[in-house]
């Protein structure tokens, strides 16, 4: 009787508990409807909050009911851990929650097959496309034809594959995964026949370095290169001579129905292919799942530089698994470094760290976490980043695609802050070093105007002593019917004087779409007044690799400036130079109020150079040289003054500029101001 109850009992409890499961089912499927809601909208969401709202009504319930609050709380912590990492798997997908994929090579290539291994792991489903070189699949991610790249990145014999750095490097792409895959070749042909009867061996050309060994066992064998082992397989079968064999992966031989000859031909049997997977955008990962930071980083060029920054990293816990060089565009002998190393950005200590390396190094661009393959495939003990589930966790688990790393610490302004670097901040340009105890005279006319006036200009003030050539050629004009500049061909003649003279350039940058074409070519860019607050802007100037000279807004507050200034420094260009050029005030007898208490303000405030603009700030030639010596006399790091060889005819500021003798005699003198010791 009793046994029989009991009986009943446990089947109603399996009964419960088999309900149970299905409402798991069911949020897991809400879950994802919502991840593919999120993807589609592409808004960073706040999900600290929306996780505390959760769990404290689940609490509610709980108690209501009264269950253990706590046991609740940690069963939905649980669960809530496994949405986020079934949101991470998701990625981006289409409606029907398929994600495209595209590789290089074509089906059954190494580059497919590890494309497949990554989205079975994943649990993803998915539609691979191949494409015929990396760049071209890169382009497909960029075009929005697929949601993730698979591309490689190294090969454990041949080492980094250089294109794919360029890529990294150049485009707007993030990496959110990566695979292994185990190179594994084998030799195959159209029918079961004795080695010695082969003439000729189609192969990739790593593929058949990769079996030298082997292939200097066949002496009478003649070899073909082909792009891709999947393609020499294919043609081998195509071809259906019984003479002619095939090197690559079995795969490709199976999906060939070829016959394979020889298994393991490779002279290593220990040789593996690494590739990444990228995105548009970066993905946020649960903190408890171990995970690798890709970043590419430029160090100061001084002795001792990526060392300070490889120090940081490893004073903060996090071990470094690949350290990569490349050269800098553009600088001879000046390296980029590609950086991996165990950590996530979602945990405080990662995020802490690289704001202090933000702090060393002139540009960073984190190209994201993700979970680490390497690592769980070959876990080792106490090596794995010391995240546990802990409260501040559980406040990030349902973050899912973000477009940002989420701040460590709160404080406002943190990387201008001086506080966060005790250091003055001083921005190479050219050969020229700008800010600490150098003074830097930059002038030039308001706007570049022809070739023969910049090129006279450059020659002038290169010999009164000045450092860098100014010349706007896209203009910000009050009316849409002045001089707008002379555009792309005025910065053509503003490169010619500037190479002709030896002197770095500077210019205005206008619109994020200008942004790339005017690094590669100019030295300094130039952001505007009217432009501080172009928050656009100032992002897209956070991801190149070139200093920008950031001016104050016309009614901005130099805390506001400073905001302005954290943006860029926040995308990874730690190259921020501010200038004050005069603010808006009700005085009338200036154009501007040049307010030099900015300069001390700043020098106290932040590390970041203090340049000082004379002419906009007081709108009239003979105030600016009193000015520019008053500017050098509170501490400022340098000067942006106009010049113009007649500047009556300039095209733009004409009231302003100074003349070729005015120029002179202000430098002539600069030389014997005295500067206030150091703030
Ligand atoms: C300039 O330097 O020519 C210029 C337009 O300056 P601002 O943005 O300070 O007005
Ligand atoms: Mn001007």
């Amino acid at each position: 009787m009793t046994t029989d109850r009991i009986e009943a009992l446990r089947s109603r409890l399996d009964g419960v508990d088999t309900e149970l499961v299905r409402l798991i089912a069911r949020r897991f499927d809400l879950v994802g409807e919502i991840g593919r809601a999120k993807e589609r909208s592409a808004s960073t969401i706040q999900d600290a909050e929306r996780e505390r709202r959760v769990l404290e009504a689940v609490e509610g319930t709980a108690r209501q009911l009264g269950v253990s609050a706590n046991l609740v709380r940690r069963v939905f912590q649980e669960i809530i851990s496994h949405a986020v990492s079934q949101q991470s798997a998701q990625l981006a997908g289409d409606d029907t929650g398929r994600v495209r994929l595209a590789f290089q090579g074509v089906e059954h290539s190494t580059g497919h097959l590890a494309a497949q291994k990554f989205v079975a792991g994943r649990g993803l489903e998915a539609h691979l496309v191949g494409h015929p070189t990396f760049r071209a699949a890169v382009a497909a991610l960029l075009a929005d034809e697929a949601e993730l790249a698979v591309v490689p990145i190294e090969n454990t014999s041949a080492g980094s594959i250089t294109e794919v750095y360029a890529l990294l490097r150049e485009q707007a792409v993030f990496i959110v995964g990566e695979e292994t895959w185990k190179v594994d070749h084998c030799l195959a042909a159209p029918d079961m026949v004795p080695l010695a009867s082969l003439g000729r061996i189609l192969a990739q050309p790593q593929a058949l370095e990769q079996c030298a060994q082997f292939l200097q066992t066949l002496p009478q064998v003649a070899t073909t290169t082909y792009m891709d082992s999947a393609e020499a397989m294919r043609a081998v079968a195509t071809a259906g001579d019984a003479g002619v064999a095939a090197i690559g992966p079995p795969e490709a031989a199976a999906a060939n129905r070829l016959a394979i000859l020889r298994h393991g031909i490779s002279d290593s049997d220990a040789d593996y292919t690494r590739f990444v997977v990228l995105s548009r955008s970066p993905v946020a990962v649960d903190p408890r799942i171990p995970c690798k930071t890709s970043l590419i980083l430029v160090t100061r060029h001084e002795e001792g530089a990526l060392l300070r920054c490889l120090e940081i990293l490893s004073g903060s816990g996090h071990s470094m698994t690949k350290l990569e060089s490349r050269p800098r565009p553009g600088k001879p002998w000046e390296y980029m470094f590609f950086l991996d190393f165990e950590g996530n950005v979602a945990e405080p200590r990662t995020a802490a760290a690289l704001d202090e390396l933000r702090s060393s190094a002139p540009y960073i661009k984190v190209l994201g976490s993700y979970p680490a393959k390497a690592l769980r495939e070959h876990p080792q003990p106490g090596q794995l980043p010391g995240a546990r589930p802990d409260e501040s966790a559980a406040e990030t688990l349902e973050a899912v695609v973000v477009t940002e790393s989420p701040p460590a610490r709160r404080s406002k302004h943190r990387l201008v802050d001086r506080a966060s670097r005790s250091e003055d901040t001083v921005v190479q340009a050219g050969g020229l070093l700008i800010g600490g105890a150098g003074f830097a005279v930059m002038a030039g006319p308001c706007s570049v105007e022809s070739a023969e006036q910049i090129g006279d200009t450059a020659r002038f003030v290169r010999d009164q002593g000045a450092h860098v050539l100014r010349g706007g050629v896209f203009k910000p004009r009050t009316s849409p019917y002045a001089f707008q500049g002379l555009g792309w061909s005025g910065l053509e003649l503003l490169v010619a004087a500037g190479r002709e003279t030896g002197l770095p350039i500077i210019t205005e940058v206008m619109a994020v779409e200008q942004v790339q074409r005017l690094a590669q070519a100019a030295d300094i860019l130039q952001v505007g007044a009217r432009n501080m607050q172009n928050f656009d802007l100032l992002r897209e100037l956070g991801k190149v690799d070139r200093p920008v000279l950031l001016k104050r807004g016309l009614s901005s507050t130099i805390d506001e400036w400073l905001g302005a200034a954290e943006y860029v420094l926040a995308h990874g260009n730690q190259q921020v130079i501010l200038c004050e050029r005069g603010i808006r005030t009700f005085e009338s007898a200036t154009r501007n109020t040049l307010d030099l208490s900015a300069v001390v303000v700043l020098r106290e405030r932040t590390h970041l150079p203090v340049i000082v603009d004379p002419s906009h700030g007081t709108g009239y030639r003979p105030y600016v040289a009193p000015m520019a010596w008053a500017a050098r006399a509170v501490g400022a790091h340098g000067l942006l003054i106009e010049v113009h060889p007649a500047p009556q005819q300039a095209l733009s500021d004409a009231d302003q500029s100074l003349s070729f003798a005015e120029f002179g005699a202000l430098m002539r003198h600069l030389a014997t101001v005295p500067t206030v010791p150091s703030v």
